[in-house]
């Protein structure tokens, strides 16, 4: 497995074993949809700021790393949540067609920090048109902490996330966790880091 395919802080990639795809679950904003991207796609076309990238976003909270006012930070965020749709919010490269081949062998669980779950499941369903609706399994946990638990209700073995603090609460849990690499999440974790949709198809073995 190559370096720029997956790097791990401790831990090797050959030493999982091969995931099938009822295994593992999604989170969505920034793992499979590029929230970020429309966050300052709005910034710039809404509110007139055109002085942010991407890279800038060297923390979850938005607030904490870019020269924003609050007001406006909240009126994007309410955008996103509401109504990504309607903003043209855009999966991040690779993870619709990954999710397309995953999604021939049985449903999708995708699990989200969001408290309404019906916009981004609409959303969804529209980016992976073709796959039944009963196959895509939207779960609204409301705060990061509760992830956890859903998951082991749901009995998912291995999740992906881009914020840190749900990563290492999963794992502290015993849920097999992969950070997926973003601007926001640098920094050394027990968990292996996934840099694309690509690297994790590689990782999840279809049944055959
Ligand atoms: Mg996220």
């Amino acid at each position: 497995m190559s370096e720029e395919k997956i790097q791990s802080a401790g831990n090797a990639v050959d030493s999982i074993d091969p995931i099938l795809p009822s295994e593992i679950g999604f989170d969505i904003d920034g793992v499979v949809a590029d929230t970020m991207e429309a966050f300052i796609r709005i910034a710039r076309e809404e509110f007139g700021i055109d002085y942010i990238s991407k890279e800038q976003i060297t923390s979850y909270w938005i607030e904490e790393c870019l020269p924003i006012p609050l007001d406006i930070i909240k009126a994007i965020i309410n955008r996103l949540l509401t109504d990504p749709v309607g903003i043209k919010l855009e999966p991040l490269p690779g993870a619709r067609e990954a999710l397309m081949r995953l999604a021939a062998h049985g449903s999708l669980t995708f699990v989200t920090a969001r408290t309404v779950k019906e916009p981004i499941e609409a959303w969804l369903i529209s980016l992976l048109s073709g796959v039944a609706h009963e196959d895509i399994r939207v779960i609204a946990t409301g705060q990061y902490s509760a992830k956890a638990g859903v998951l082991d209700e749901l009995k998912l073995k291995y999740f992906i996330d881009d914020h840190l603090e749900t990563c290492r609460d999963l794992h502290k849990r015993g849920i097999k966790t992969f950070v997926f690499d973003q601007p926001w999440n640098r920094g050394n974790a027990p968990f292996l880091r996934i840099r694309s949709w690509k690297a994790l198809s590689g990782i999840i073995k279809m049944p055959s």
